[in-house]
């Protein structure tokens, strides 16, 4: 089959969160089972080009109407760990991509719907013999009723949509139908928001409008079927339950493998445990704290805003470091508020040299390490669609303390509740449920190492690679394809 994923991150050349990894991973993967995929992307100016091999401008005259505006396109083609990308840019009358940072603008409602024009209109015009054109989140979520509407006589391919996080629903003014060359009144229809019926929901649209919907595990598809998780979209989902389905995301092993990670100053198996200690002194020395073996070194890996616990992160720091602990907060927030009361917290506690604050937003290199170098992760979301930072913390024989919920329920095993438990979990969204589940895990590093191991050895050896799930993925897409 040829598959055309349209998506605005790509690991690790223009990374934000989990979309980046699964962009690369099912890809990656969907192409290894013998498919012809491409992906098409926004050219960023902000695109970490180092990664990329191969950039080369191929056109320089696509052209493309936006509003009333006719917009020309550069158009580049490069690859990624052997996958196949486009980049599309406006090149005049003005940039859209040409920013900081992928996303976080006023207008990014009109640079993603640029970008979802864009994408249809060039695969339509260069790739009309596509088979499955998968977009992902309301970034390219246009793209759907665009080809329902514009190309599904002239081709006779079909759409899945993933949500990967139900959030971001791209809420806006109807307008932006017609600025994309679509009826507003025939648009609306499918696409008002529940909530406020005089804007469109862009999310909505696209569930309307594609063949397929995913999401990213089978506990977040229940969870967005109720008000609580859904909320307004819960009665959309369930009138769409016939065209919708939850399949976890996976990881790359071969990007994030212990055995053969070149970050790592030594590498390391299932069977050769000791050696990642050595991992955690040198990522003790390269952050200049004591290294001591047998305090238990936790980490928390993720964009600070609120769906991943504030709260509960701080509760764990706290914890952490009055049980003489060791504490590594890796990520930083895009809410300025956030970021202040992290940066005041870290004020606070200069003086002590068992907590490191690294505020960096994105740094593969460094996350590989503290991956690799801690004991534990903590992941205590108010909601997770699915969580990629455990199933990489597994991989690497870290063990992983979660709050049971969407993804995070899917892959992590209570030691209370089962014999092949691979973490800790917890439920309510309170400093005693991170606590409990805490002091469960420091308990068991410190008093009962076999058992330790045990979890360690049970997490690395579970298969959370892309290979189980692309199967899935590509059943839908055969299924799909099989339609007339
Ligand atoms: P989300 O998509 O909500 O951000 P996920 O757990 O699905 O959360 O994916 C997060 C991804 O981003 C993981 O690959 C994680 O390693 C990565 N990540 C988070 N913070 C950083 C950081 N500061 N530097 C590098 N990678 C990061």
């Amino acid at each position: 089959m040829k598959i055309a994923y349209i998506t605005t991150e790509i690991s690790p050349a223009a990374k934000v969160g989990g979309l980046a990894d699964v962009s690369l991973g099912l890809g990656r993967a969907i192409q290894s089972m013998g498919n012809d995929v491409f992906l098409v992307l926004p050219k960023h100016s902000c695109l970490k080009v180092k990664y990329l091999e191969d950039l080369t401008q191929i056109d320089d005259s696509f052209e493309v109407v936006f509003g009333k505006t006719k917009y020309r396109l550069g158009v580049w083609s490069a690859k990624l760990h052997g996958l196949n990308l486009f980049f599309l840019e406006s090149l005049s009358p003005k940039s859209f991509f040409n920013r900081s940072k992928i996303y976080g603008f006023r207008d990014d409602i009109q640079r993603f719907a640029f970008f979802s024009l864009a994408a249809m209109d060039w695969i339509a015009k260069m790739h009309s013999d596509v088979d499955l054109i998968h977009i992902n989140e309301w970034h390219s979520a246009l793209a759907a009723p665009l080809y329902k509407e514009k190309y599904a006589n002239k081709m006779h391919a079909k759409i899945v949509l993933t949500i990967h996080n139900l959030n971001y629903q791209g809420i806006c003014g109807p307008t932006v139908f017609e600025k994309v060359g679509l009826s507003k009144e025939k648009s609306m229809a499918f696409s008002e928001d529940p909530k406020r019926p005089s804007k469109a929901n862009l999310i909505k649209s696209a569930i309307h409008y594609s063949d397929y919907i995913t999401t990213v595990s089978p506990t977040y598809y229940e969870e967005i079927q109720t008000p609580k998780f859904g909320g307004a979209l819960s009665n959309t989902i369930l009138n769409y339950t016939n065209k919708f389905t939850g399949i976890l995301n996976g990881i790359d092993y071969e990007i994030w493998n212990p055995k053969i990670d070149s970050t790592l100053n030594s590498n390391y198996t299932v069977e050769e445990l000791d050696r990642k200690k050595e991992v955690k002194s040198y990522l003790q020395n390269l952050l200049n704290m004591p290294d001591s073996h047998d305090k238990p070194l936790v980490t928390c890996i993720c964009r600070l805003v609120p769906q991943k616990g504030i709260q509960m992160i701080k509760n764990a720091i706290d914890y952490t470091l009055k049980k003489q602990g060791q504490f590594i907060l890796f990520g930083s927030s895009p809410i300025e508020k956030i970021q202040q009361d992290f940066n005041q917290l870290k004020d606070q506690l200069k003086s002590n040299p068992n907590i490191q604050f690294i505020f960096d937003s994105y740094n593969e290199e460094l996350s590989h390490q503290i991956y690799a170098g801690a004991d534990m992760l903590i992941c205590p979301s108010l909601f997770e669609p699915c969580g990629l930072t455990q199933l990489i913390a597994l991989q690497y024989g870290t063990v992983p303390i979660v709050r049971k919920t969407g993804g995070l329920a899917d892959t992590v095993f209570d030691i209370e509740k089962t014999k092949k438990a691979n973490g800790f979990t917890y439920t309510a969204p309170t400093r005693e449920g991170i606590e409990s589940a805490l002091s469960r895990a420091f308990d068991l590093f410190i008093n009962n190492e076999a058992q330790w191991r045990a979890v360690i050895q049970e997490g690395m050896n579970m298969d959370f690679s892309w290979k189980a799930s692309a199967e899935k993925y590509f059943a839908i897409y055969s299924q799909l394809a099989s339609k007339k």
